[in-house]
């Protein structure tokens, strides 16, 4: 069936695939709900669905800079404009931050990226198809990282460490201590991404905020995303802030136009209305706290979770979790063996995933 002799790059082969969050099933008589992607649950802002019709110029392309998104973005963080390069989602803006610091090396062995695993199902992708050898320091029996071992685990090949709070699909996040402390221990020369996909989320205090910290740190860049609080993860819009001596080198290596005009308009039109999405958010949090106190009442052990989702410790009763979430019309997201995410969806399919696990058995104690 392939054309002879073209093949792709060896490395394809050995990538694990991306499993997208499956689409709800349906069950007759029940509403399906989504709760494998970690979206938010709630409809684009009437003002953003207005900034998306207006937009009439589609057969221009795009600001290649994202001033607008970039100006706006800006003032809501306290930051210049020069620190913040746009992606097609935090992803897009992960994949350029690998093509630029870590690869193959041709005639030497690859560069490493040491990332904490479980984490995000990305990023063994994404590292893989930069060339570079990802190096995996399991996570600590309460999901958190074990920022010790992974501080062991940098070689003098390793060009990238990422670093994901809170943690999907674990959910803890990182305090500012430990990332400090952690920081004094990596090399000037190793890239540190902080991956705060989740970060309106956090409620936690000590939780670390990479805004606040990247301007003491020459060598950490803030991954930060539109998918999630502000629910535009359909338009594919994430962002990296870091100091100039990395972003000068992230332009270069840019996708050009990576993010279309849509997209810019919606996520600046979504910061405009940054209250509204606020109270989106805490309402989701407040749903949160909702699941997390039904799951302990019920005698379930979690971990923290300060993302939209939360993390269970299913081991050898995963799968069979999630066929039971989808009889009834709950898609969640099973790991192997490991554990099942749930996201933090709509009241009815919180409750609803409540009541399942009151009536099931093998709940992780
Ligand atoms: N980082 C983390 C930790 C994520 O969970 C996700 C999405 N699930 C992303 C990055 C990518 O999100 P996006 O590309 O939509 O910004």
């Amino acid at each position: 069936r392939n054309e002879p002799g073209i093949r792709p790059r060896g490395v394809l082969g050995k990538l694990p695939r991306y499993a997208a969050g499956k689409p709800p099933v349906v069950v007759e008589g029940l509403e399906s709900f989504k709760l494998s992607s970690n979206e938010n649950p709630l409809p684009p802002l009437p003002a953003v669905l207005e900034a998306i019709a207006a937009e009439t110029s589609i057969n221009r392309y795009p600001d290649p800079l994202t001033t607008a998104l970039r100006t706006e973005l800006a003032a809501y963080l306290g930051v210049p404009p020069t620190d913040i390069v746009t992606g097609a989602g935090s992803l897009g803006a992960l994949n350029q931050i690998l093509a630029t610091f870590a690869g193959q090396n041709d005639f030497d062995a690859p560069d490493e990226v040491v990332y904490a695993w479980r984490s995000f199902e990305a990023y063994p992708i994404s590292v893989g198809l930069a060339g570079a050898a990802g190096v995996q320091v399991p996570v600590r029996a309460d999901g958190r990282h074990d920022l010790e071992a992974m501080a062991r685990a940098i070689t003098d090949r390793t060009r990238v460490v990422l670093l994901c709070t809170p943690n999907n699909p674990t959910g803890p996040i990182l305090t500012r201590d430990e990332v400090v402390g952690f920081l004094a221990n990596v090399p000037a020369h190793v890239v540190v991404v902080i991956d705060e996909a989740y970060q309106e989320f956090v409620r936690d205090a000590d939780a670390v905020d990479g805004i606040a910290l990247y301007r003491d740190h020459p060598n950490v860049i803030v991954l930060r995303t539109f998918s999630k609080a502000h629910g535009l993860a359909g338009l594919r819009v994430g962002y990296s802030v870091a100091q100039q001596g990395l972003t000068e080198h992230l332009r270069v290596s840019a996708v050009p136009f990576a993010v279309s005009q849509v997209a810019e308009h919606a996520a600046v039109t979504s910061l405009r209305h940054i209250d509204e999405v606020e109270a989106r958010v805490q309402s989701i949090v407040d749903e949160r706290t909702r699941v997390v106190d039904g799951l302990r009442d019920l005698g379930w052990t979690i971990p923290e979770a300060q993302g939209n989702f939360v993390w269970l410790s299913l081991g050898e009763h995963t799968q069979d979790f999630a066929a039971k979430a989808g009889e009834r019309a709950l898609s969640v997201r099973a790991f192997g063996t490991e554990g099942v995410r749930v996201s933090i969806g709509e009241e009815a399919a919180n409750s609803r995933f409540l009541e399942l696990c009151g009536e099931y058995s093998h709940r992780p104690a």
